[in-house]
């Protein structure tokens, strides 16, 4: 089904690496212009280049920011809107997962505050700006949603939950929809590095009812009808990709 995003202009965040990359390739090949950004920009480069080689039909254009930071969220935006003349689609993808993030006793005020101010705050700035942005399409045809699913990092995440839900309600009749992506654990950097033995792999690879960690694209898959209009209808959703882990109760023999 190619050109499920033709004439559509989307930005994601974390779009150096992972699920955010996939994402990337998945939406150009639909037929969107993309903007890259990460705070990684020799990462945002690599792939907008690979993608523009990829896909000489649309744009695809890195661009550095630390979504944590407002002015650098506002101007992400701005560019997109520039470089595009619209802005239908934000996958506000960008997050950390990091190494010092421990349970109650143990995290440190400055890991809880990193991981609130990209986490969950990255994912506002981005909302907001997004949500102004869209409110000057031309047409009706807006989408929006965002990415979710360690002490820090879990509390973040329900707090995206929490806060799609509301801005969803809010932008319902603007025809702007926002929605939770919630992966399970994916073969990607942010996951590996912190599994890095097999004992690690294992111990979770136990719980998982498919008996394997998800592929990056296999959200991007997910993040590509949200972004479509084959999702119109869907919106305040917490979107499970996770092969089947929050229904399971029992481990698999
Ligand atoms: P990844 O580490 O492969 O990629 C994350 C990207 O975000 C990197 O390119 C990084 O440079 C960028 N980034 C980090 N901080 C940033 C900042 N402040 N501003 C801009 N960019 C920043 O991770 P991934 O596995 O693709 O994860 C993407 C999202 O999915 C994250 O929000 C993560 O929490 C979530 N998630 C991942 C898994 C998993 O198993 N991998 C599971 C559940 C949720």
């Amino acid at each position: 089904m190619p050109g499920r995003l033709r004439y559509k202009s989307a930005l994601i965040t974390g779009a150096g690496s992972g699920i955010g990359l996939e994402s990337s390739i998945l939406f150009a090949q639909e037929g969107a212009n993309v903007l890259l950004v990460d705070v990684n920009i020799e990462n945002a480069e690599k792939a907008a280049k690979l993608v523009s080689e990829r896909f000489p039909n649309v744009k695809a254009i890195a661009w550095k920011a630390d979504v944590s930071k407002e002015n650098e969220v506002e101007a992400a935006v701005k560019k997109a809107v520039e470089e595009f003349g619209r802005l239908d689609v934000v996958f506000n993808n960008a997050g950390i997962m990091h190494p010092a993030d421990d349970h109650a006793l143990n995290t440190e005020e400055r890991i809880w505050d990193l991981t609130m101010n990209i986490n969950l705050k990255g994912v506002w700035w981005g909302c907001k700006y997004a949500i102004q942005a869209m409110r000057e399409n031309p047409t009706d045809t807006r989408e929006g949603f965002a990415s979710t699913p360690q002490l820090a990092y879990t509390a973040s995440k329900g707090a995206v939950l929490a806060m799609t839900r509301e801005l969803a309600m809010v932008h319902a009749r603007e025809g702007i929809r926002l929605n939770s992506l919630c992966p399970g654990p994916l073969k990607t950097p942010l996951l590996m590095d912190f599994l890095n033995t097999d004992e690690k792999k294992q111990r979770r690879l136990v719980h998982l009812p498919m008996g394997r960690f998800g592929e990056a694209v296999e959200l991007a898959q997910a993040a590509l009808f949200l972004a479509s209009d084959e999702s119109s209808y869907i919106t305040g959703t917490d979107f499970k990709v996770d092969g089947g882990l929050s229904s399971a109760y029992v481990t698999a023999l």
